[in-house]
């Protein structure tokens, strides 16, 4: 069992040393280059650059139809997805997507720990970015360190405001992006720069700008430790068997310069292979020290495995020192046992993934028996059912039609399993028949009256003739109280 800190600084304080960095103070992380830095910056990028280019892209849909292929219209409550249109109806698939979303996280966790949070997550993302900047303006840790404790110059007084006009900038960047998946973006670029745009697209633009360079810019690694509920699950879901950024303290230890490393080891004594250069804590984006052991805050970035990497080659000692293991392989370690390898595939994985796959092929079969004509109807309450003059009974209801299609249709509605039945559509025209324009959706009062013995399960069924499509919607055919 492993017990994750909840901060450093307590353990830290047990042991009488100083509080870690990032407990300190403002984190300062130092570059860094390596395989998993490489990796960050390829989802950076394509993050980021799908991000701002999706609502660019076009879509036909044909006339009067939005053409943009990512489009969250909530003036008219529908959502499109290339050639995908959602309507409120269509609740149950994006429950499908977020549970689906969730497992997903889940099974991303039990594979290898907070992998969503080093390399995908947004407040990653644009906290690199925002890092990125901040480097480039300011310099590496060291210089930007030694500046931040040096006189205010006026060079000291440009650079500040450089990067701030830059993370600035790019907070627009980012609200205004966001702005444009919910109208037509090149419509709303357009407004945004002659200054006609609605005011609420000026309010999310400035909520999005305010919240990112906050976010992005100042809260940081704050946000990872504090704000995200994440590590506090991470307490309850740790799985030793993911693989979790782990500093292999069995062949770490006794830490020693390298020196003094390579006489102990002529000498046939136990000397560690970290030399306690502090490169691993110094790149870390959280300023934790991996060393410690295992930190519900680290976000599994690899930065840290990157940095010992390279020191490990300088001083010609194998890699890995600091790598993405099993928590239970470190403990072997200790214990002088095999470590056990990493599996993908394991009961607890394949039924996650299981899981993902029935939700995916329940929406793909909800997604393919869709049709384009909805009907959903409402019993009426108070009287629930009218006995007539002539003996029959009578039963009333609210119908709702949608034209989910792109053309003008007209749709005769009737109702099944009522032998018997005279119906009547208040509004509809001869033959019960509703003209629905492209989209469009209308209520109407459909009666039935029917010489009914019993209650029964009936359907109301609206068909278009001109194209066969038929949609039915179950209700009940009820008699009058005795
Ligand atoms: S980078 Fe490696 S060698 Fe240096 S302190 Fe960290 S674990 Fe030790
Ligand atoms: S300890 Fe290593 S893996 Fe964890 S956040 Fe810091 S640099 Fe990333």
């Amino acid at each position: 069992m492993v017990a994750l800190d909840v901060s450093h600084a307590a353990r830290a304080a047990r042991l009488g040393k100083p509080k870690a960095e990032g407990m300190r103070g403002r984190v300062t992380p130092q570059a860094v280059s390596g395989r998993y830095r490489r990796i960050k910056w390829g989802m950076l990028v394509a993050c980021l650059g799908l991000y701002y280019a999706l609502p660019l892209l076009r879509w036909d849909r044909g006339p009067g139809q939005p053409d943009q292929a990512v489009l969250l219209d909530l003036a008219h409550v529908r959502a499109y997805l290339f050639g995908l249109e959602l309507w409120p109806s269509d609740v149950v698939l994006v429950t499908g997507v977020l549970v689906a979303a969730t497992l997903g996280l889940v099974l991303v966790n039990a594979l290898a720990g907070r992998l969503w949070c080093g390399y995908l997550c947004p407040q990653t993302v644009w906290t690199d970015l925002f890092l990125l900047i901040e480097r480039r303006i300011e310099g590496d840790r060291r210089e930007r360190l030694r500046k931040r404790e040096g006189p205010t110059t006026l060079r000291r007084v440009v650079e500040i405001g450089a990067k701030h006009a830059l993370w600035l900038l790019v907070a627009v960047m980012t609200g205004g992006a966001f702005a444009l998946y919910f109208v037509d973006a090149p419509t709303l670029l357009v407004g945004l720069a002659t200054g006609a745009a609605p005011a609420a697209a000026y309010g999310a633009v400035a909520a999005l700008t305010l919240t990112t360079y906050v976010l992005a810019g100042h809260a940081r690694e704050q946000v990872c430790t504090w704000m995200c509920p994440w590590p506090r699950l991470q307490n309850a879901i740790f799985d030793p068997k993911a693989l979790c950024v782990a500093y292999r303290d069995a062949r770490g230890e006794p830490r020693l310069p390298a020196k003094r490393a390579l006489e102990r080891r002529a000498k046939g004594d136990p000397a560690g292979d970290c030399v306690d250069c502090a490169q691993c804590v110094a790149v870390c984006p959280i300023g934790i020290d991996i060393r410690e052991g295992p930190n519900f805050a680290c976000i599994n970035c690899g930065l840290c495995v990157d940095a010992c990497d390279g020191v490990m080659a300088r001083i010609s000692r194998p890699r890995g020192l600091i790598a993405y293991a099993p928590w239970e392989a470190i403990e072997a370690e200790r214990a002088g046992a095999p470590a056990p390898r990493w599996r993908l595939l394991r009961p607890k994985t394949l039924a996650l993934a299981a899981g993902i796959l029935a939700i995916a092929g329940a929406m793909v079969g909800t997604l393919a028996t869709r049709t384009d004509l909805a009907v959903v109807s409402v019993h009426d309450r108070n009287p629930a059912a009218v006995l007539l003059s002539d003996g029959r009974v009578r039963n009333g209801y609210a119908v709702t039609l949608a034209n989910r299609s792109l053309a003008a249709r007209t749709v005769v509605l009737a109702i099944e399993g009522l032998p018997g039945a005279e119906v009547t559509v208040a509004g509809a025209e001869a033959g019960n028949r509703v003209a629905l324009e492209p989209g469009a959706r209308r209520t109407l009062r459909l009666v039935a009256s029917a010489p009914a013995e019993t209650a029964r399960d009936v359907a109301i069924v609206a068909r278009d003739p001109a194209s066969g499509v038929a949609s039915r919607t179950a209700d009940v055919f009820l008699l009058p109280a005795r």
